[in-house]
């Protein structure tokens, strides 16, 4: 199954926008990206482009799970 694309409806004026990480392949590449609209680079390493996600999470002040 693959679930790339999922539209969630925006909600202007939400005081903490929701990061919701997810990582996606495309080939033998690896990206994270987040549901409040940041990605990181295609990278080779699968876990290189989740730590990038879970260092863009911690940026944003939201504890990785
Ligand atoms: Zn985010």
């Amino acid at each position: 199954m693959n679930h790339v694309h999922s539209e969630l409806p925006a909600a202007p004026g939400t005081r903490m926008p929701e990061h919701r990480l997810a990582i996606s392949e495309r080939g033998s590449f690896a990206f994270a990206t987040c549901s409040c609209g940041w990605y990181a680079p295609a990278r080779r390493s699968r876990d290189l482009a989740r730590r990038e996600g879970n260092d863009h999470l911690v940026a944003s002040g939201v504890e990785p799970d």
